[in-house]
């Protein structure tokens, strides 16, 4: 999978992009920058370079998709940097690290992998990934806090029937992270689409949705997920999804799918593809909602908001719950540097963004922090708790089925 001609050229060089791109901002460099990074592209799809010269500023790159809301031309940087990061695992790694890397994101796509990893972390009461293992990935100076596991595990159902009457089947997404370090969103999402009239289908097994794969340069390994997910979903409505990551590529299926006999599934998945805040407000917001009382910021997870245009429709449902004050940050569309798995392979950049943006959140003072992305969760936390200034997060579904469903 090499980037497009035709997409490359759409790039007309104007540099609007510039200002909105984390890396640019942090480090000035052209070559860090998406026009920079589109050249770098361009000249080794030519043959004018090598992919191994364009490797280090690819690699930079947080796949945030920032650009690609500022661009006025309608560059594909999403299908762009995905290529891009092929062709660098191909031609510009060793097989040491392709495997190493390989085995990073299996890790944390497969729930019963990441489920033994976390317990055997905390049962060697380890706080932090080991600097072995850090090294292994190349980034000796990676401090990344393990996450710790619910206390509570959630079996679901494989149906939950509709309160009232059904308007739609949704399928519910569960995902690698949110099933196994986020039970409570699932369970949230299931009771607050029931009640707007869903029958929510929650298949056991489902697999991931191959989304650390396809933004890390495994496309085949990605469709190889999609292959079995379209599968799974093939009979419902809608697929509801609360992971901003997942959503995003779920949506873009049609792209690791374009030369294949397969390509009209993909794209009748991605159509009926919903992050679970445009189906609330899609459907409307119910009535009858208790307080709670809370001043909060909304963290934009940039695969939700870049990633899938979703800005309004996560704050329409904070705004409705009585009580809850919602306080914009500066810098709301930057960047948080988690990325997937980028916080592990480039810290250093991940940790400058997570320090402005830890800035913007203490500066407007919340008591809690709203984030609709499992990564930006946990990397904030961490971020947070290292500046001895530790919130509490909730993912917006949470909020609202607190508010609807609490005595
Ligand atoms: S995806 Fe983000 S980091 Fe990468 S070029 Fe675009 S704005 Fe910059
Ligand atoms: S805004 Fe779009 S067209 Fe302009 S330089 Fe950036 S990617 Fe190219």
């Amino acid at each position: 999978m090499e980037p497009k001609r035709l997409d490359l050229q759409k790039c007309i060089h104007c540099g609007l992009c510039l200002q909105a791109c984390p890396t640019f901002v942090e480090r000035g460099e052209e070559a860090d920058s998406p026009r920079g990074r589109i050249y770098l592209m361009r000249a080794a799809v030519e043959g004018q370079i090598e992919w191994k010269q364009a490797a280090p500023h690819i690699d930079q790159c947080l796949g945030c998709l920032s650009c690609q809301t500022a661009c006025p031309s309608g560059v594909p940087y999403s299908n762009l940097i995905e290529s891009a990061r092929a062709q660098v695992e191909h031609h510009a790694r060793s097989p040491l690290q392709r495997f190493i890397r390989r085995t990073l994101i299996r890790s944390f796509t497969t729930p019963s992998r990441l489920n033994l990893l976390l317990r055997m972390g905390r049962l060697l009461r380890m706080r932090r990934m080991p600097i072995p293992v850090a090294r292994l990935l190349g980034a000796p100076e990676t401090i990344v806090k393990l996450p710790t596991l619910p206390k509570t595990k959630w079996q679901p159902q494989s149906v939950y029937p509709a309160v009232g009457e059904r308007r739609a089947r949704v399928g519910l997404l569960l995902g690698c992270a949110m099933k196994t370090l986020f039970p409570s969103v699932h369970q949230a999402t299931v009771e607050v689409l029931r009640l707007l009239g869903a029958e929510v289908i929650v298949p056991k097994r489902q697999g991931c949705c191959g989304a650390l794969w396809a933004h890390n340069g495994y496309p085949e390994l990605a469709k190889r997920q999609a292959v079995s997910l379209i599968k799974v979903f093939e009979s419902v409505d809608y697929i509801a999804v609360n992971a901003a990551g997942c959503g995003s590529t779920m949506k873009e299926y049609t792209h690791l799918f374009e030369d294949s006999r397969a390509l009209p599934d993909a794209e009748s998945f991605s159509q009926r593809t919903r992050d679970v805040s445009e189906l609330i407000a899609e459907w409307g917001i119910p009535s009858g909602l208790k307080p709670v009382p809370m001043r909060v910021v909304y963290q934009d997870a940039c695969h939700l908001l870049h990633g899938q245009g979703v800005h309004s429709q996560p704050r329409q449902i904070l705004k409705a719950i009585p009580g809850l004050e919602l306080v914009e940050m500066e810098g709301a569309d930057l960047c948080c540097g988690s990325a997937g798995i980028y916080n592990m392979l480039q810290p250093d950049m991940a940790r400058r963004n997570l320090k402005r943006k830890v800035k913007h959140i203490l500066d407007a003072n919340p008591a809690a922090v709203v984030s609709a992305n499992p990564g930006c969760t946990l990397w904030l936390s961490q971020g947070l708790h290292e500046a001895g200034r530790p919130l509490p997060f909730y993912h917006p579904v949470e909020l609202l089925a607190q508010s609807l469903l609490e005595e």
